[in-house]
Order: C-alpha cells, then structure tokens, then sequence
C-alpha cells in the first residue's frame, strides 16, 4: 500500500509539470508536487523505523516483573519513567515539562510511615510502644503529629469527668466501649494534645485487636487520591492503648496494683511521647507524567501542538494472592506505541506543528496524571494544545480490530476521529468500531472536560486477562501494536495542513 502511494504521487509530478496555462502557477505546481514527494519520502522514512522488535524489546522491559507492575506511586513506576525519559533525550526531543522530562503534581496519600511512627512511655524498662499490638490508630484522625508531654488521667472523659484545662498534656481516659464523639469534644475544648484511650473497669466491648485491626490494614494499605484542601491539621490525635501497654504507662490506674478510685485531674508520673508520620511529605507525594516535546518547524504553525498521550502505570501488586500485575497491554502496549512514535518522528525530522508526546500516571487511580495537567497544562513557549490522541490497551483481540471514541454518534465527533478512520485501513484496520462506551474510561476524556479540545481514543477492547496478573508480554500481538504506531504517524502527517480541520 505505501510503495503505491509513493509511486503515484512521483508519477503525478511526471504527468503533469506542464499542464497549467501560466508558467508561474505551472512552477509552483511543481514545487508543491516536489514538496509533497519529500514530504512522502520523510513519511516512508518515518514508518519504516517502527519495527515490531523494538516494540516487543520495550513491552518486555515495561511489563517485566522487575517493575512491580508500576503502580502509582511504587519504585516501578518511577524506574519506568526514568526509562521513558533516557529515550527522549536520546532521541533529541525537548523537556516538555517546566523542569525537565517529568511533569510533577501532587496526590494525598494518607499511609503511616511505620519506620518514623513511634509511641513511648518515659516509664523503664520496656518503654517502646509497637503498633497493631500495644496500640491502634485510626485512619479518621490520622495527620502528621509530633508530641512529648504529661500525662493526666481524665476518668470517663465525658462532662463530669474531664479537667476544664489540659493545655499541652495527654488525656488519658478510661474507655467504656460507649460513645467517643462527646469525649473528644469535651478533651478537645480543655486544649489536651492528644487522647489516650485504654479498656476501663467495666469495658466488655472486643479486644482493640479486633476492634481496631481493619482500621490498621486500612492505614498500611492507603492509597492515593486526589489532594484533599483540609489536611486534617488540628485534628486531635487519638492513641488506643491495649491493657498491657496502659500497665506499662500507668501501673497507678491500671492492672493488678491500681488504685481504686483514682482521682481525674491527676497527673501521671510517666510522660508519654508518640508521633505519626505520613507518607511524603505529611501525606503529599509527588507523582510523574513524563514529556517530550518535538517542536514542529512552521514559525505560523507550531505554536499549535499535538498531544499524544498514554498511561505508563498499573495496579501493581494485588489480589488475594499479592500477585504482581505487569499490565503488558495495559498499558505497555500504548506505551510503546508512543515510543514507537517517539522513534518515527526522529526520523522524519520536525513536522510543521509541534507534537507533545505525554506518558501519564495515575491513571488506574482516577486518571489523575492527565487531570492534573490538563488543569495546569505546561507547554514550552507559547504553545497550546489543539488536540489529544490518546492511546491505551491496543494490542490485544483480532489482528483488525481496533476500536475509538468518539464516533459520530457522539457530539464530540471531530476531524480527528474522521482522520483515524480515514487511515486506518492503511495499516489493516478496515473498519473503526466504536468504543464509545469507554468515553470516560481513559485519560482522553480529561483532555475534552478540562481543556475542551477534540480527542481521539484508540483501543482494541478488553480480554480475560484485563486487569489480571496475566496481562503479560508473550501474550501481546505485536504486529498489531506496530501497526498501530504506524497509524499514529500517518494521523501526525495528516495533521499537517495550513488549516486544521478538527
Ligand atoms: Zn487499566
């Protein structure tokens, strides 16, 4: 197919030099005509550097089990963008992001970082505190906190109880497996610095093992989400102490030796020191896109940049059995396809418009990489994006099915999307199918909501071992995944006309 074209785009130049009536228009015909050969030539050039080995060498590294599956945010992930980025720069592609390749922006992740997370009483020997056994936390109350203080004893806790002044000091209460809420407000509004809370004499609620051990799994296992503005600062912090450890802490309120009736408002002779640390930086972590830009060569065009994207991350580690998931299709195969591309376009050399080749993360979480961009979009100069491509799971399914949204049947139907299908038989691909029910499921759809320019989405559906730990790279029809960058290629030349038609 692309021998013929080339072919009849030099016979045409060979036809018809002369058939124009003035000789100047006959003239530029013929520059066009030689224009236009080059230009095919280039393309050829830049096609026939997309080879399925190299797509296949790169799919094995970004599915290996060496990256963990690339979970956002994990060592893989970050391993896989520094891979991407060494690419760019070998290839010549400039920093798309204000620093460099890697595009920064934050996600609150809410986990205890166990290693700097500590609770001691000033009591020897044995003054250590290990967590999920001597104590608990919850995951409601959980902000960075740093404190070493008194320690008073506040009996119930509630109204009757509580000292009206606990500046700066612990409050130790006795729990009674009721209601905490008025006994938080009560220790809260006497300015206490935290609240440490043990089994009273008449507790018969579970053991705090119990009590408190999903909120545990919950803590070691959080995951990220979008940043949150209130950072839960000010928020009490509140320590469940086993019987065991309240002993350890207070020998004179509880166990064997206890005084009967303790008095509220005592101070104990023990101090108590505890800090929680979150993850990153007090539950902020940054994440990476990573971004090369290849800035297009028409000084009226290239400010009009073309994005293609693909998200570079996966689940990780999951499931019953903590199996990696290596996401070969998902989304190596989108990935590589952007390399693929990446390599084409260092071929041909620059296109008139500028081109944005962006790998997102966080796209398993909430699409989160391309929201955060697309919210605060960086490019170099004085660009801005005219349009997104969007690649994600294409090399799975029927050598010739390949699927997009949005179709005509959508209101977001654009010249991209007819691009795509105009082409798309070129590289075996007879027919576009409609994807349109996936409309919202990839990073796209964060392109057309925040930045509301056209978008195109390539996908080649589903399969059983869609979000399994068996998406793995023998299963990959690699021919398909080159194809498929070819067919970007052809969509990055056909969007090179004085005027876009989107
Ligand atoms: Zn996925």
């Amino acid at each position: 197919m692309r021998r013929t074209f080339a072919l009849l785009a030099l016979s045409l130049v060979a036809l018809f030099p002369a058939s124009s009536s003035a000789l100047a228009r006959s003239g530029a015909a013929t520059d066009a005509a030689a224009r236009k050969a080059a230009a095919t030539g280039k393309l050829d050039a830049a096609l026939d550097s997309i080879r399925l080995e190299n797509i296949k060498a790169d799919i094995f590294f970004i599915a290996s089990d060496e990256l963990e599956g690339r979970d956002t945010p994990s060592p893989g992930q970050r391993i896989a963008a520094r891979f991407l980025r060494a690419r760019l720069e070998r290839l010549g592609f400039a920093p798309g992001a204000p620093d460099g390749y890697i595009y920064e922006y934050p996600l609150y992740l809410p986990r205890l970082d166990e290693a700097k997370t500590y609770a001691r009483t000033s009591l020897r020997p044995a003054g250590e505190f290990t967590l999920g056994v001597d104590y608990f936390i919850q995951s409601r109350s959980l902000a960075a906190f740093e404190g070493n203080a008194a320690v008073v004893f506040c009996g119930s806790g509630r109204e009757k109880d509580a000292p009206k002044d606990l500046k700066g000091k612990w409050a130790l209460c006795f729990d009674d497996g009721k209601t905490f809420s008025d006994v938080l407000k009560n220790l809260t509004e006497a300015g206490a610095l935290g609240v440490l809370m043990a089994p009273g004499p008449g507790y018969d609620d579970k053991p705090y093992s119990e009590r408190f051990g999903d909120e545990l799994r919950r803590l070691r296992a959080a995951d990220v989400s979008w940043p949150r503005e209130d950072k839960r600062e000010g928020v009490l912090p509140v320590l469940w102490l086993a019987p065991s450890a309240a002993e350890r802490l207070a020998p004179e309120l509880f166990g064997d030796n206890a005084k009967r009736n303790p008095k509220p408002g005592t101070e104990l002779a023990a101090s108590f020191a505890h800090a929680r640390v979150l993850s990153g930086d007090n539950g902020t972590v940054l994440c990476e896109n990573v971004c090369g830009f290849w800035p297009g060569s028409d000084p009226a065009l290239r400010d009009e940049v073309i994005v293609l994207s693909a998200h570079y991350d996966h689940v990780g580690w999951r499931g019953q059995k903590r199996e990696i998931h290596n996401g070969a299709d998902d989304n190596g195969s989108g990935t590589t396809t952007l390399l693929a591309v990446a390599e084409a376009l260092a071929t041909h050399g620059p296109l008139r418009r500028s081109v944005m080749l962006m790998w997102v993360s966080g796209e398993e979480k909430g699409l989160f990489g391309s929201k955060a961009w697309t919210e605060k979009p960086w490019l170099p100069g004085q660009g801005r994006a005219v349009c997104n491509l969007n690649i994600d799971m294409v090399g799975r399914n029927a050598p010739e099915k390949l699927m997009i949204t949005p179709t005509a049947k959508r209101a977001e139907y654009n010249g991209l999307v007819k691009l795509a299908e105009d082409l798309a038989p070129l590289e075996g691909f007879p027919k576009l199918e409609s994807c349109d029910t996936y409309w919202d499921r990839s990073d796209h759809a964060n392109f057309a909501r925040n930045l509301k320019i056209p978008v195109a989405f390539l996908f080649s559906d589903v399969h059983q071992d869609y979000h399994k730990p068996t998406d793995d790279p023998d299963k990959i029809d690699y021919d398909k995944v080159r194809r498929v960058s070819r067919l970007v290629v052809r969509m990055l030349n056909g969007l090179q006309e004085d005027k876009l038609k989107l």
